[in-house]
């Protein structure tokens, strides 16, 4: 049996990537488990620059095999914000007075709602961005992918699964937002889904 951590703290994101990971014979752990652990910096400019440095920073660290993920949402009508911002999008509002890491999802999604304020349906087109990718235990990449999931922003939340911005995320084809479908289509269909089915196979060879 093989182990590999998946180097996100985000509980949440932690859950979903060891569902996705549970059919193979690889031992997967989340930072959770350590309680030596560093905090990356994700001070890059795209979605892969960041999961290289979470993959490899923390792969060095821990001498373990390493999954670095960073994911956001990207619309269009707001010329791809919140982007790499997407955890800390409200804590740059003028309105956020406490200084935090990241501003709770319900602020999120405010901040949100109120930026694309009534563009119509038509141009509120959005999509999330997965990149992920894998670092052995010295922090050389030794694979990297890049998937998303398209829809477009709805005017008010509706269902309560998934997390982030999900509520307001409507998969056109469906008729339904992220926050309304059950795990089980957002495990086939989410931008997490389909890097880790391009990483996978990866992995299974490596190891
Ligand atoms: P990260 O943990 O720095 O990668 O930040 C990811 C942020 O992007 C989350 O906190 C959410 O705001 C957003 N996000 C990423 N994936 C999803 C998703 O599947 N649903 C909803 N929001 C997401």
């Amino acid at each position: 049996m093989f182990s590999i951590v998946l180097g996100t703290n985000n509980r949440k994101k932690g859950i979903e990537l060891a569902e996705l990971l549970a059919p193979f014979n690889i031992n997967v752990q989340t930072l959770s488990d350590f309680e030596n652990k560093i905090d990356v910096n994700e001070d890059g400019t795209t979605f892969l620059e960041n999961a290289r440095k979470k993959a490899a920073e923390q792969a060095r660290f821990l001498n373990a095999w390493v999954i670095g993920e960073d994911s956001g949402l990207s619309v269009d009508a707001l010329d791809g914000a919140p982007g790499v911002y997407s955890a800390r999008f409200a804590v740059f509002s003028e309105k956020s007075s406490e200084d935090r890491a990241n501003a709770s999802d319900e602020d999120n999604n405010r901040l949100l709602l109120e930026k694309l304020g009534d563009t119509p349906l038509e141009k509120r087109t959005a999509h999330y961005t997965c990149a992920a990718a894998f670092a052995d235990p010295s922090g050389n990449i030794q694979c990297e992918y890049e998937q998303y999931c398209r829809g477009r922003i709805l005017f008010e939340p509706t269902g309560t699964g998934g997390f982030g911005y999900d509520p307001l995320f409507e998969i056109v084809e469906y008729h339904r937002t992220l926050g309304e479908l059950k795990p089980v289509v957002k495990r086939v269909i989410s931008h997490r889904a389909r890097t880790m089915r391009l990483l996978i196979p990866t992995i299974v060879r490596i190891f």
